[in-house]
């Protein structure tokens, strides 16, 4: 085993889309495990939307980041934790790290579920999907779905969960002609279109031409605007996220048309999925049969080794992801 471990850091706030300089890696020796503690190696790292937010002051400068990851316990001094256990905690952004066992979830071993699939459906990506479409906009069979940035993590999720779940038509938005085809081809959509390829609304009215009942947001400004504006009467939308946003350095001119919401009924709610952990077993308990029987697929984007980590981020940010976005450190 290397005794180096590596960390990046950030190292400079951004203005608008941040760059590789805003990061530097950092090393230091493998840290020992104290008493009631285990050291532990990473293997998968999550790179998610928020943690842009988060470089804009809740990550301390020069310090360790945090971020979803799983790991594998490679020593302890914990009768809790044993050798070899995979584990998902929120180390990130770093080779290893030091641990007690209520900073961790040993994850079960499921046959025919990756370990990544923590991080993707089965982890905060799938439970974002899930809780949108149940708890939020409380789907019903039958209904015709939107969902924009349909061929991430979260939107490919909720695409897939939404024809689990019953709906007459699943609709996705994306930032490519071949993300619109995968969605298509390869997750079930009945529909996708590029947003670049005219305004939302006309290309939103193109592909749901009786209109949309949930609208999964996870972009905001036009594409919720539009979603408003081809939304039936008593429609839902979820707000999971606003990414076009997140680099943005003018307020949003859209959406234009929240007072249609009063005219429809529309009920417009955001949600945070921290505040949703408790459905975690439920998500489980209903997803992992279908995934064992492939009527649902995961779909990582995986970068692999740790000195493309900022990168993976990065590319993320700009689209170049097609689900999920993680790291894998060892191949
Ligand atoms: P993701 O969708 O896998 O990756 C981000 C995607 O956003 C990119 O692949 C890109 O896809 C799209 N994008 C980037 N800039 C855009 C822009 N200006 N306009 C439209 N699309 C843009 O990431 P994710 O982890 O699944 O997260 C998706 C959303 O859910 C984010 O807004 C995130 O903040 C939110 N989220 C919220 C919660 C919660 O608790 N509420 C939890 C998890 C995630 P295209 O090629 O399609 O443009």
């Amino acid at each position: 085993m290397t005794n180096t471990s590596r960390a990046v850091h950030q190292v400079r706030r951004p203005h608008g889309m941040p760059v590789p300089e805003d990061f530097a890696f950092v090393e230091e020796p493998v840290p020992d495990p104290s008493p009631g503690t285990a050291l532990v190696e990473n293997v998968h790292l999550s790179v998610d939307p928020y943690m842009r937010e988060c470089m804009d002051g809740d990550w301390d400068l020069h310090s360790p980041l945090e971020g979803r990851s799983i790991g594998r316990v490679v020593a302890s001094r914990t009768p809790e934790l044993a050798v070899g256990d995979l584990v998902f905690h929120r180390d990130g952004w770093r080779t290893h790290t030091v641990l007690t066992s209520a900073d961790v979830r040993v994850l079960p071993q499921l046959p025919g579920v990756g370990a990544a699939t923590f991080l993707g459906l089965l982890g905060g990506t799938g439970l974002s999907a899930y809780v949108a479409l149940t708890r939020v906009a409380r789907i019903q069979p039958g209904e015709t779905v939107f969902i924009s940035a349909a061929a991430g993590g979260v939107g490919s999720a909720a695409g897939q969960l939404a024809r689990l779940l019953g709906a007459g038509r699943v609709i996705g938005s994306t930032g490519s002609a071949a993300k619109a085809a995968h969605l298509t081809r390869k997750l079930g959509f009945d529909a996708a279109f590029d947003y670049h390829d005219g305004p939302v609304g006309e290309l939103l009215a193109h592909a749901a031409p009786e209109g949309i009942d949930v609208y999964v947001d996870n972009v905001g400004g036009s594409q919720l605007e539009a979603a408003i504006g081809a939304m039936r009467e008593f429609g839902r939308i979820a707000w999971c996220g606003a990414i076009s946003q997140y680099n943005a350095t003018e307020p949003p001119v859209a959406p234009r048309n929240l007072y249609d919401l009063i005219e429809k009924s529309i009920r417009l709610e955001g949600f945070l999925v921290r505040n949703h952990v408790s459905r975690q077993r439920e998500l489980e308990e209903f997803l992992v049969p279908h995934l064992r029987s492939g009527r649902i697929v995961e779909n990582l984007s995986v970068t692999v080794g740790f000195d493309h980590v900022v990168e993976a981020f990065l590319g993320m940010l700009r689209g170049e992801n097609s689900g999920k976005s993680t790291v894998l450190l060892e191949p």
